[in-house]
């Protein structure tokens, strides 16, 4: 790669030399712009960060009430030693980022994790035409294929109220940040009771304070009896439950929302839970619609299955290659 690049891939993340600036960086920098608070690209240590001002009170939650940081909303232009910044919707989980970097006539972009389906919930989305586009590759082949998250629901739905039919308690397992909120949000609350681990209870608690309106759910704590959890729908991140609660579950239900259960759908046989595939990424049509959208002359690939996608947009005549991955 030549050495003028607006954007270059190094140890620590991906660095603009114009600027002095790192996306996502992996080290220790001065300067980070991180694209969402997952703790994949929102790393403890930075000097200073610069974020969606919805990514903040998770950054805070998770990195230390004392770091540094300085919030943006979408589409604020900010100026980095000449080079044009700004903050585009992602659509992957609230205050998710598209950072688009502007210098002397060429525009980039850094996507972050990405999803194209409105949710309801997160800012949906935002194709920004650029001459050079950096995506991820999570789900970057033709068998990841979504469903609408309405007909994902309907399954969920429909599984916690049979189980609440039967006094089973419907433990579904949910990233507590992202996929939990568009659960909480998306879900019949007229089944039942919605019950939160704490790490859940800890973000939610942390976005209602920043004023984001979050629908009812209550503690997974011990006080909780075995009756009120009988028709319960409980949101965690694992798959079990603290030793000491385990005996007020008894037998429950437990459930996966994951794009990952595209993969196990499609294999026969049976598992000892439910599957529902639910992602928040972009599919392999949302990937192809996104780059398309963004009319970038490159595509840079950087997390999933990179070679299998670069050759594939290369086929379609869109110059792409694999930064890293697979
Ligand atoms: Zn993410
Ligand atoms: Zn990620």
């Amino acid at each position: 790669m030549a050495t003028n690049e607006l954007l270059r891939f190094t140890k620590k993340g991906i660095y603009c030399p114009a600027g002095d600036f790192y996306i996502d960086p992996t080290q220790r920098v001065s300067k980070a712009l991180v694209t969402h608070a997952h703790s994949d690209h929102a790393r403890w240590g930075m000097e200073h960060y610069l974020a969606h001002e919805d990514s903040l009170p998770i950054m805070k939650l998770r990195l230390g009430k004392q770091i540094s940081a300085q919030t943006v909303r979408y589409g604020e232009e900010i100026d980095i030693h000449g080079v044009k910044v700004s903050f585009h919707p992602a659509g992957h989980i609230i205050g998710s980022s598209q950072i688009r970097v502007e210098h002397k006539g060429e525009i980039w972009v850094a996507s972050g994790d990405y999803k194209i389906e409105d949710d309801g919930f997160t800012v949906p989305f935002e194709p920004i035409k650029c001459h050079t586009f950096i995506s991820e590759t999570t789900f970057a082949l033709p068998v990841f294929r979504w469903q609408s998250q309405q007909s994902v629901i309907d399954e969920i739905d429909a599984w916690w109220a049979q189980n609440a039919a039967i006094g089973r308690p419907s433990l579904i397992s949910a990233y507590s940040l992202g996929k939990a909120q568009r659960i909480l949000q998306a879900v019949d609350h007229s089944i039942g009771p919605i019950y939160s681990h704490h790490s859940t209870i800890a973000v939610n608690k942390a976005f209602r304070q920043h004023g984001i309106a979050l629908k009812e759910d209550l503690p997974l704590t011990e006080n909780v009896s075995k009756k009120e959890l009988s028709r319960a729908l409980i949101i965690a991140p694992g798959t079990s439950v603290d030793e000491t609660l385990a005996p007020k579950l008894g037998d429950f239900a437990l459930g996966m929302a994951s794009g990952w259960m595209m993969l196990r759908k499609m294999r026969k046989g049976r598992a000892a839970h439910r599957g529902f595939v639910l992602s928040d990424h972009a599919d392999w049509d949302g990937l192809n619609e996104a780059i398309r959208a963004t009319e970038a002359e490159r595509v840079i690939l950087t997390h999933g299955y990179t070679r299998q996608y670069a050759r594939w947009l290369n086929e379609q005549g869109i110059p792409a290659f694999a930064e890293k991955g697979n």
